[in-house]
């Protein structure tokens, strides 16, 4: 096996250039020596010598003449996707979903439902890490060709430090780190709303817009920012934490240890503990049996009472919806943003959740400028966190964010 640039050559002049010649051929497509040296600002030989190098290591195919009409025909160069792989691990709190790309982003395997418990607990992590061996074990492709395994968490998670401050931070060692010794392929994390919103931006809804605001209805509440095209970290990488904005001068405690924040009104946990209020008051509804034999609902269950047409639940619904309408006004009046996406399981209620959250949005923001934003739902639906990992291992790996 050849020594992969890589991960070994981290910093390396020459790597620096090869990993942008390897970003415009997955960006552009199967391109000319001329091409890739105009994109890149180098001189063809400099180019034409890292290329033969690229092609030599195996990620980069010679595709031949080019097809055109007249004049000399140049070779066109393109990716080969064979040569590396990247896995992205979505942790839920009830299942984990596992998937794999090639080096050209397209998914080669994924595995949508593999129950687990998520709690910040050494078992708990072990079994996640038992779960990843298994699927990479069973993956078609040799393991030495998976260059990055991307694993999104929940709450504070620092994907510069590889440290997660709300699950498995009971060691001293990045948690990062302590994966990828058990794995033996390195890891990196990522906050679960964050990978969505990338996953949305790269081959979902967002068409090109560069300002882009995700929002993760889930059973908490969390969000991604795109800024300028860019992916929105801060300083230590806990941007985007929209739920837990003070917005209520409630008694509800938050997921979080506080009280009165926006997800204690607006996000799966408030809609359980509302739901419940209601039936015990004695509202009707069709998801009456599953809270008398269960105690509670999954979010999957809510969204299909919604669907069904359940009053109650779509009164819910509409509470979550204009509460998050309010608090994303402010958003918009900071960011001015030209998209807004409503992402995570309730963003299942399509229109029972968007129309509340338009009338409340525009309701709050500034005219002048929630004139400039779009309020869509998610494409990518449950899959835009793991597809979302995929592609931020690949981008990360190749300095494209
Ligand atoms: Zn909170």
């Amino acid at each position: 096996m050849k020594k992969n640039f890589l991960l070994t050559d981290e910093g390396n002049k020459g790597a620096i250039v090869k990993k942008r010649i390897l970003q415009y051929l997955i960006i552009s497509g199967e391109s000319s020596i001329a091409d890739i040296s105009k994109e890149i600002e180098m001189s063809v030989p400099t180019v034409t010598k890292l290329v033969s190098e690229l092609i030599e290591e195996g990620f980069i195919l010679d595709s031949g003449k080019q097809n055109t009409s007249g004049g000399r025909k140049p070779n066109i160069y393109g990716i080969n996707p064979v040569s590396g792989y990247f896995v992205g691990v979505d942790v839920h709190r009830k299942l984990v979903m596992l998937a794999v790309i090639d080096l050209n982003g397209k998914i080669i395997d994924e595995n949508l439902h593999i129950p687990y418990e998520l709690q910040n607990t050494p078992e708990a992590l072990e079994e996640l890490c038992r779960i990843i061996n298994v699927y990479i074990d069973n993956l078609p492709i040799e393991k030495a060709k998976i260059f990055q395994v991307a694993i999104n968490l929940t709450g504070r998670v620092s994907t510069s430090s590889g440290y997660s401050h709300s699950y498995f931070c009971f060691d001293e060692q990045p948690l990062s780190q302590i994966i990828e010794s058990k794995i033996g392929i390195p890891v990196m994390l990522e906050n679960d709303s964050r990978a969505m919103a990338y996953g949305e931006y790269m081959c979902g809804v967002v068409k090109g817009e560069k300002n882009v605001i995700f929002i993760n209805v889930n059973w908490g509440l969390g969000s991604g920012l795109i800024l300028d095209g860019k992916l929105y970290y801060g300083k230590s990488g806990y941007s985007g934490e929209f739920g837990h904005i003070s917005a209520f001068d409630n008694e509800i405690i938050c997921g979080c240890g506080k009280k009165g924040c926006l997800e204690t009104e607006a996000s799966g946990f408030a809609m359980q503990r509302i739901l419940m209020e209601r039936y015990a008051q004695g509202s009707t509804t069709i998801l009456a049996d599953t809270l008398k034999e269960k105690g509670g609902v999954s979010l999957s269950d809510f969204v299909d009472a919604v669907l069904k047409e359940d009053v109650l639940a779509i009164e819910i619904v509409e509470h979550i919806g204009l509460n998050l309408g309010r608090w994303l006004a402010g958003m918009i009046n900071i960011f001015n943003p030209e998209l807004v996406v409503i992402g995570g399981p309730l963003s299942l209620t399509h229109d029972y959740i968007r129309l509340p959250i338009k009338s409340s949005m525009k309701k709050f923001s500034l005219n002048l400028v929630n004139q400039d934003t779009d309020l869509v739902i998610s494409k990518l639906g449950d899959k835009a966190g793991l597809i979302g990992a995929c592609l931020l291992s690949r981008s990360k790996m190749l300095d494209i964010l």
